[in-house]
């Protein structure tokens, strides 16, 4: 048997540090909420793999899908020989897509790749070229998505040139000063001085910024969003990869603001660990490309499609939807109690089961915790719990876990959290006088 040391020993010499590893702790096996390690070591997973495990690890329902699959066949090329349950998830998404208008879905891999051909779609809908992305923001890492992605280290540095005609306007941040008002002031600025909007083919908006630091959009925001893009024809696009699939409480997050995207596009959990994405959007502008224009080697796996139609069933079942909101209601109030106590605990922040908390100095917004906060996911894997940062700061831990969590487990790894916060607060330091 292999140690975590041992395997970290041979990762440094095989793979670049361009990859990096929140943790030296390497998988051997999972099972829902649960994770152990090479070692024999049973983790808490409140990270999910980065929000693609909403329905668990190995979800018996998924699982038997994926198996009964592979007795059929693995790979045929949906351009090449189409087969149904491709279809069967593109009928399902087009139908749980918010708005009268009717939907329709490509399928492809990876989020990147979903992003990559919103931008597309977008592109050939509308003949126009420039995009309006958000700071703060995360999109890929591929050449067009790190261009709209809003953050430059460790995401664009380095890897220029950026796509041209790609701007950036303020996430409202009222933590850290910046406000509905802000954002909306800096889009007419753009307008004015940088770009025609009758150039812009489109914008593109996590509801929730996800790598970003859990900051939700004030449903204002993405009602006059969607008023701009009906006035200057421009495709709204809205990035649900890391806060759809039932995170939020809703199937999409956009759907707490009540408007209809043009495109929304899709990853992460909708197939229950294997990889898969969509693009899920308006018929008429879905149809805008060309046949040939669009499409992918592996795009919609059948393993993946069949993976996802047991997710859909799964979330349906089980009630996921309420199961989010009961969870995200267990975090945040767990969590503004550790405020009450720790002055390092400055804003909890939580829409559904998308929750955050930032860590900052003394309890000031101005001066984010970046070291506690790496200090935090250390301490909590020695404690048991895996958890991810997030944050244009860095000073953001984001809560993950997966909806089918069950209770005992979700209070279990509250619980390590604590322990976790109060040894990497540092001995009381951090800790408030009790009032
Ligand atoms: N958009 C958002 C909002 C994301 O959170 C991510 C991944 N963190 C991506 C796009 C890119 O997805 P992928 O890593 O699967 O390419």
């Amino acid at each position: 048997m292999s140690s975590n040391a041992e395997l970290h020993a041979r990762r440094q010499l095989a793979v670049p540090r361009g990859v990096s590893n929140s943790l030296a702790v390497y998988a051997e096996r999972a099972a829902n909420a649960e994770l152990w390690d090479v070692e024999g070591r049973r983790y808490i997973d409140f990270a999910s793999g980065i929000s693609v495990l909403n329905t668990g690890h190995l979800h018996p329902k998924v699982s038997a899908a994926i198996a009964r699959q592979l007795e059929k066949f693995t790979h045929t090329c949906f351009q090449v020989t189409p087969y149904e349950s491709y279809l069967a998830l593109a009928e399902a998404l087009n139908g749980l897509a918010p708005g009268p208008t009717p939907k329709k879905t490509i399928f492809l891999t990876t989020g990147a790749e979903a992003v990559e051909n919103a931008l597309k779609i977008a592109r050939f809908h509308t003949r126009r070229s420039a995009v309006i992305a958000f700071g703060g923001g995360f999109h890929g890492r591929t050449l067009a998505c790190m261009s709209l992605t809003g953050k430059v280290h460790p995401y664009k540095a380095g890897f220029g040139p950026m796509l041209p005609e790609t701007f950036h306007v303020p996430y409202p941040m009222p933590y850290h000063g910046v406000t509905l008002e802000h954002s909306l002031q800096a889009l007419e600025q753009l307008f004015k001085a940088d770009v025609d909007p009758a150039r812009v083919a489109a914008i593109i908006i996590e509801p929730v910024l996800g790598e970003g630091g859990f900051y939700a959009a004030p449903a204002e925001l993405l009602r006059r969003l969607r008023g701009l893009c009906d006035t200057h024809g421009i495709v709204l696009i809205v990035d649900e990869i890391q806060s759809g699939f039932g995170r939020t409480g809703r199937m999409f997050a956009v759907e707490h603001s009540g408007i209809e995207p043009d495109l929304i596009t899709i990853a992460k959990s909708v197939a229950g660990g294997l990889p898969l994405s969509a693009v899920t959007g308006k018929a008429d502008i879905m149809d805008a490309p060309a046949a040939g224009g669009l499409g992918g080697t592996f795009a919609g796996s059948p393993l993946a499609c069949a993976a996802g139609l047991a997710v859909l069933e799964v979330m349906r079942e089980e009630q996921l939807l309420t199961r989010a909101q009961e969870i995200g209601r267990f975090m945040s109030s767990r969590l503004k109690g550790l405020q009450v106590r720790f002055s390092c605990v400055g804003e909890v922040r939580a829409l559904g089961a998308m929750v955050a908390v930032e860590l900052v100095k003394k309890g000031r917004a101005e001066a984010p915790d970046a070291e506690l906060t790496r200090a935090l996911v250390q301490a909590a894997a020695r404690h048991g719990l895996i958890i991810l940062s997030c944050g244009v700061y860095a000073n953001v831990i984001r809560f993950l876990a997966p909806l089918t969590i069950p209770d005992a487990v979700l209070k279990e790894g509250f619980r390590l959290f604590e322990l976790a916060l109060e040894e990497a607060a540092g001995g009381g330091v951090q800790v408030k006088a009790a009032s």
